[in-house]
């Protein structure tokens, strides 16, 4: 997948126009956080769950590289062969080259974000191996040629009738139809087809148990299930964060993982696998690789501050939360990783420079915070980015401050410095803005100056400021 966070301004300017967008992005943070917040309520003690599962994160972090030793030794103990991979690029190869060694002529995959971050789909495509997408989301956005739109629910968006046409182009359904059960039956026939000749399955993990050498993964659809059971040969790719210590501390985070993404107790599905098929076994693969892909989490981890980054667990509940994302929707963040998750991920993978307006999108309302089970404090970790750009702008240009602005709070401070100054702007301004405010038309008067108002308007102000009200109360006492 392309990279396209540059253009997030422009894509987001493009998505604040669509009219059905708007209206499902409008419902989308009720419907979830109700959903969240009701499951939460079946944890005897929610809030001691919830610290529960930050401490398991922080001891993750604090212990990286003495679980994922462990967890190497666990997993290799059970049959399974392990691949370090430095880069994308050395993890990519890997795959093609098992592929082409044994002849495969097609993969098919389960929903995997870090396989998006790998761009695995593209490089596998243009060395002629299709890749299938199993998951119905993600079938329907590689279908479509788009990136997730959520990452639980990649394809949230597109109207039915966008995928009853793309079904009957591309996956052999004969009649239209808005049913989603005849939609599901479709995608489920087209791609039971892919499994029934499958000689390489590709997942991601949820989580990698250090104790047991373990892989697991949450699921509500059974194809990652059969991503890891039909094929001869299964590929497990994990970032290095995905390792937990135990089993027990697993579960829990599979616990909360549920119930902060779908706003379920427990997915439909739970897979865990301790290695391949043993001799008395029916199911399973022959050959399982897990391949763990580093991708400048190093180099992340060695800054005490974006380590944190690391903590998290993919659930996608501060997306609801933001109210950037529910504005904009995933497109714009142009990458695997869309709303608050993006915006702490994205600049520590592909660069500062690259995600410049992916972490200035962001009123530090810490909403975003709130709810992370993962314990990230997401503002503070875009007002350290935000710093460390202002760092290497003045080390560049010496002053980081931009002219404009810097004179705009300079007459501000003139007018703050004297109460009589102070009240004269508030009389005059006050009845301009009204002027503006009232007609709907500041952003297209401001909107050249200054962004902020370019999608929106102040709302109109009293007539009379609070201090007008006071002063005449006391005078008529
Ligand atoms: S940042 Fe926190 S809330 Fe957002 S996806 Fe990660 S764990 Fe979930």
């Amino acid at each position: 997948m392309d990279i396209k966070t540059e253009q997030f301004v422009d894509v987001a300017r493009k998505e604040l126009k669509n009219d059905r967008n708007k209206q499902f992005l409008g419902v989308l943070p009720y419907g979830i956080t109700i959903s969240r917040q009701r499951s939460m309520q079946t944890f005897a003690d929610p809030e001691a769950a919830n610290d529960y599962g930050r401490a398991i994160r922080a001891e993750v972090i604090a212990r990286l590289s003495e679980l994922l030793e462990e967890f190497e030794k666990n997993a290799a103990a059970n049959g399974a062969k392990i691949i370090w991979a430095e880069t994308a690029a050395e993890a990519n190869a890997f795959v093609l080259n098992l592929a082409r060694e044994r002849g495969v002529r097609y993969v098919t995959k389960g929903k995997s974000m870090v396989t998006e971050e790998m761009g695995l789909n593209d490089v596998l495509q243009e060395n002629g191996i299709e890749p299938f997408e199993t998951d119905l989301g993600e079938f329907i956005a590689q279908q479509l040629h788009r990136p997730p739109f959520h990452i639980v629910g990649p394809a949230l968006n597109i109207p039915v009738e966008e995928i009853s046409d793309l079904f009957i182009a591309k996956a052999d359904m004969k009649e239209p139809t808005t049913d989603p059960v005849k939609l599901g039956y479709a995608a489920r026939l087209y791609l039971r087809d892919k499994f029934h000749h499958l000689a390489m399955g590709i997942t991601g993990v949820n989580m990698a148990v250090a104790e047991t050498g373990s892989i697991i993964n949450v699921e509500n659809e059974g194809n990652i299930r059969l991503n890891k059971s039909s094929p001869r040969i299964q590929v497990s790719i994990m970032s290095l964060e995905k390792v937990v210590p135990t089993m027990a501390d697993a579960m829990h985070m599979i616990r909360l993982l549920c119930r902060n993404c779908t706003g379920q107790k427990l997915s439909a599905y739970v897979s865990i696998d301790s290695g391949p098929k043993k001799s008395d076994e029916m199911d399973g693969p022959e050959e399982l690789y897990i391949i763990i892909l580093d991708n400048g989490r190093s180099k992340i981890y060695q800054d005490q501050q974006t380590r944190e980054a690391l903590r998290c667990i993919r659930c996608g509940a501060c997306l609801a939360a933001c109210p950037v994302y529910c504005k904009i929707g995933g497109y714009p963040y142009g990458w695997a990783y869309s709303g608050p998750m993006g915006q702490v991920l994205s600049p520590l993978l592909i660069g500062l420079d690259r995600t410049h307006d992916l972490f200035h999108a962001c009123t530090l309302c810490g909403a975003c915070k709130q709810f992370c089970p993962a314990g990230i404090d997401h503002p503070k970790m875009f007002l350290y980015y935000r710093m460390l750009e202002a760092q290497a702008d003045t080390e560049q240009k010496g002053d980081f401050i931009p002219d404009k602005p810097a004179k705009l709070f300079d007459l501000w401070s003139w007018g703050a410095a004297r109460a009589w100054r102070w009240k004269i702007a508030v009389k005059t301004m006050r009845p301009m803005m009204n002027y503006h405010a009232k007609d709907g038309v500041i952003r297209k008067t401001v909107a050249p100056l200054y962004g902020w108002f370019r999608t929106r308007d102040l709302p109109v102000m009293a007539k009379k400021t609070f201090h007008d009200r006071w002063t005449k109360i006391k005078k008529s006492r």
